[in-house]
């Protein structure tokens, strides 16, 4: 089925700003509460929300094989679960029905009332219900920082790191959407230069600049994915913040990997914008340094050109970029993840969340994280109000934001946005 949604030329009876991350040929996924407190499924043009249950209920999707209920549910689960060709054909649909030239819902006035939401009458949920969430780390120049700083800069990446998409198994119980305070950990530290821990707040909070993909039911137990089937089993992506608690980290994180150092809180944004969306931004990813496995070969353009920012902003004061980076940059690329991921026989299902991994490009304004920007606090950066940051204050908002642009059209992913409170009371 063709993408007809992507059609550059096309514009719509809705208005959409010159800068917008949403215009008609986005077409993103999302959950969001109405002003009527009914949960429902939609998609966003422009700064309009589009509730897709009462499209549906209405007919306007009419000839596509879809159950009465499937957007009004509190997830987009089941939809995900209906795979790529029906994720195109309603797209299209909704390109269609938005299309400048045609008036079917444009001239239907009662009809735009029970369907259309300015942002500020809805509140965006989770997206979906994560079953599952997997971390990567496969960004070169963020393992090869953290290596340089924590073990030898001569052997800064660990001898698999070239051969593997190196990850972890997360939790799925602290993934929050965008505009969710998070609290300051608490855990267990070494001091420097102490032989016992001490417990107490972390004092080196952390953001992880990252990209997540959600997949689609894929496979049976037992049952690789091959790297070629790999992309349609991806229906898009979200900008992901990966809080990590550094002090925590660094003495917990032997021989197993993180654990309360990054299970605290995950954050994302709350419009999935699809794989077929981000077609028009493909591009090459970095050539292998050294030779991979046969099940990790691809061909073509599997990584895609997404320009990515991180701003701290402190309580009351400015917003300050602090980061440049752009996807492009991960040197493993998702369907290598996916399939790299299933090579074992591990099933991936519906509303799984596959995070990137913290995304470093190759300059100093470019890193992923305080932990590389102020390279373990020795560089503090400095805020417009005249403070100082080495990680992240209480109170500071995080906010992330990504896009692509080519050939005058942008498509973005919105923000991710959450506060740090200090640590929980009762
Ligand atoms: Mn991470």
């Amino acid at each position: 089925m063709a993408l007809f949604a992507n059609n550059p030329d096309r514009t719509s009876w809705l208005h959409v700003d010159k800068n917008s991350d949403f215009p008609i040929q986005n077409i993103p996924f999302g959950v969001f509460l109405t002003r009527d407190d009914i949960i429902t499924i939609g998609t966003r043009i422009g700064d309009t929300a589009i509730d897709l249950g009462a499209l549906h209920q209405l007919g306007y999707f009419d000839g596509i094989p879809l159950t009465d209920d499937i957007f009004l549910q509190d997830t987009l689960n089941d939809f995900i679960a209906d795979g790529r060709k029906t994720w195109r054909a309603v797209r299209n649909r909704i390109a269609e029905i938005f299309d400048v030239e045609n008036k079917t819902l444009k001239n239907n006035t009662k009809h735009k009332e029970t369907i259309l939401f300015r942002l500020d009458e809805i509140e965006m949920q989770l997206p979906v219900q994560v079953g599952d969430y997997t971390d990567f780390y496969s960004s070169i120049e963020h393992a090869t920082n953290v290596g340089t700083m924590f073990r030898d800069p001569d052997n800064a990446l660990l001898p698999n790191w070239l051969h593997i998409p190196v990850g972890y198994h997360g939790r799925s119980s602290s993934i929050i959407p965008s505009g969710i305070p998070v609290h300051r950990p608490q855990g267990q530290t070494l001091p420097n230069g102490a032989s016992e821990p001490v417990f107490g707040p972390s004092k080196l909070v952390d953001f992880e600049l990252e990209m997540a993909f959600i997949t689609t039911d894929a496979n049976d137990l037992g049952e690789p994915i091959p790297i070629e089937e790999s992309e349609e089993y991806i229906f898009g992506l979200v900008l992901l913040n990966d809080w990590s608690a550094r002090d925590i980290q660094k003495w917990e994180y032997v021989p197993l990997g993180p654990f309360l150092a990054k299970n605290f809180a995950s954050s994302i944004s709350p419009w999935i914008v699809t794989l077929d969306a981000l077609e028009p931004y493909r591009v090459e990813s970095p050539k292998p340094l050294k030779k991979q496995l046969d099940y990790l070969k691809y061909k073509g353009k599997k990584s895609y050109d997404i320009n990515l920012e991180v701003a701290i902003q402190p309580q009351g004061a400015k917003e300050n970029i602090v980061s440049n980076s752009n996807f492009k940059y991960m040197y493993w690329n998702m369907v290598q993840q996916l399939a790299h991921h299933t090579v074992n026989g591990c099933p991936v299902n519906s509303g799984d969340l596959m995070g990137s991994g913290t995304i470093s490009g190759p300059t100093e304004g470019s890193y992923g994280s305080m932990l590389e920007l102020s390279w373990r606090g020795e560089k503090p950066l400095k805020m417009k109000d005249g403070t100082e940051r080495k990680f992240i204050n209480d109170n500071d908002t995080v906010i992330m934001r990504g896009y692509c642009e080519k050939d005058g059209t942008r498509i973005g992913f919105g923000e991710v946005s959450n506060k740090l409170l200090p640590v929980y009371k009762k």
